[in-house]
């Protein structure tokens, strides 16, 4: 199975797409619409309400990258751990704890958190709710950044 996600029929859709080999460009809305959001695996036979992902939007070839929004006070419905993946979390606004390898980390605006493929994770969303970004990139795959593989013209 392909595992693909994609954006449901009824959800909110970018706006000003543009794709071409070198540039590709989204208007996603503003971040306080990102709820109206809805993607679906059908292979996992999974709805993911308030999340957008921007691999295949973007025709990203490094990395996955993911907007997810939570309501007060909810959890994920279960516990992941990646195979080559490590994640980022860059929490936006609102509350709320991440679970790994059996530890809390609370999380608030500004907080940024490293989860390597194998730990186990699991998110919940404070009294405020949250909104975070999620980047995928395989572990250990970075060799140049920043000045490193930066040409000034
Ligand atoms: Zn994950």
């Amino acid at each position: 199975m392909a595992f693909e996600v994609s954006l449901t029929t009824d959800s909110k859709k970018p706006e000003n797409l543009t794709q071409s080999e070198n540039v590709s460009f989204a208007d996603l809305g503003e971040f306080s619409s990102l709820g109206q959001y809805i993607m679906e695996c059908p292979d996992a036979k999974l709805t993911m309400k308030s999340k957008l992902f921007l691999k295949d939007l973007l025709k990203l070839t490094g990395l996955e990258i993911s907007f997810g929004v939570m309501e007060p006070n909810n959890k994920w419905p279960f516990a992941h751990r990646h195979k080559n993946n490590e994640e980022l979390y860059l929490v936006l606004s609102g509350n709320g704890v991440m679970e790994a390898d059996g530890k809390e980390y609370d999380l608030k605006e500004g907080s940024v958190m490293r989860v390597a493929p194998a730990a186990v994770r699991r998110l919940s969303s404070g009294d405020r709710g949250l909104t975070y970004i999620c980047i995928q990139t395989r572990k250990d795959s970075l060799e140049g950044y920043t000045m490193t593989d930066a040409e000034i013209l």
